[in-house]
């Protein structure tokens, strides 16, 4: 009887596989064939060739396979980590608000204080005045050095992707929260692999590669994906993102709900003066 049991399992398995029910990989279109060649010593002899995507394996023609553009990294790279590469778009370098906006378009009401950017009191969130979908985003920030309040209390903010998906900022050193909610969560989706949050009133680093959503017919076809380092920790491994990230009440988290292909950065106002500075965009493809 145990032995009929597996088999029909195994039946099962094997109808699964054949049938192609079960995952399969988006597969490059590879083909292969070899030509006799004379060598160096001038002997024929059998070489392989092969093409990925139309593409000869080390194909050294630039018409057929352009090299990658030349991009100058932060000038100061080697003492200040995060200076912007040649080709970002810088969003703010200390200097001033022209980049940016409040959420209707009006000046932000986000002051600059010795080179960082923080919200005043209901200031509500600022955005930047550019709009980007796919992404590689550099921010630094700090929740402040005098620390108030505890779990989603203390040192609250957020770094937006397209206006709408929250890479949770918070002051979560020695401050327990919802995991999901905690600092590099996306919120109320992703909880992030390590809590890499330095002490209140440090400096922070988040460098992050975002896939937009795509939709088609009012239908999420391709969801977002986020690459999120903490101070150079990786704490999202291209999560894949399942939904939005709006509050709904204690248990409950926003869906899916189709919008334009860019959107703007924007940063949470949560009542904590948080800091912001050295913000850079690169844009990316799909
Ligand atoms: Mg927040």
């Amino acid at each position: 009887m145990k032995y009929r049991v597996l088999g029909i399992l195994l039946v099962a398995a094997l109808v699964c596989f054949a049938v192609g029910g079960c995952a399969t990989l988006d597969k490059p279109v590879i083909k292969e064939w070899t030509k006799m060649e004379p060598n160096e010593k001038g002997e024929m002899k059998e070489v392989q060739y092969m093409t990925i995507d139309g593409v000869m394996v080390h194909e050294t023609d630039p018409a057929l396979q352009p090299p990658a553009p030349v991009v100058t990294p932060g000038i100061e790279s080697t003492q200040k980590p995060g200076s912007a590469p040649s080709d970002a778009v810088v969003l703010f370098d200390g200097k001033d608000l022209s980049n940016w906006t409040s959420t209707s378009g009006e000046p932000t009401k986000w002051i600059i204080t010795d080179g960082a950017l923080s919200p005043t009191p209901k200031s509500g969130m600022i955005q930047s005045k550019q709009e980007f979908g796919s992404c590689q985003l550099h921010v630094e920030f700090a929740t402040p050095k005098q620390v108030k309040g505890e779990s989603q209390g203390r040192g609250n903010s957020g770094v937006f992707l397209m206006g709408i998906y929250e890479i949770q900022v918070l002051d979560s050193y020695e401050n327990a929260t919802y995991p999901d909610g905690q600092c590099a969560a996306l919120y109320g989706r992703a909880k992030p692999l390590a809590n890499a949050c330095r002490k209140p009133g440090e400096w922070q680093t988040y460098d992050v590669i975002f896939h937009r959503p795509i939709f088609e017919n009012g239908q999420v076809v391709k969801r977002a994906t986020f690459t999120v380092l903490h101070n150079g920790v990786v704490v999202q491994d291209h999560t894949e993102l399942t939904g939005g990230t709006d509050w709904r009440g204690g248990h409950a988290i926003s869906n899916y709900e189709p919008h334009a292909d860019k959107g703007p950065i924007r940063f949470q106002d949560h009542g904590n003066p948080v800091l912001f500075r050295n913000v850079w965009v690169r844009e990316l493809q799909d």
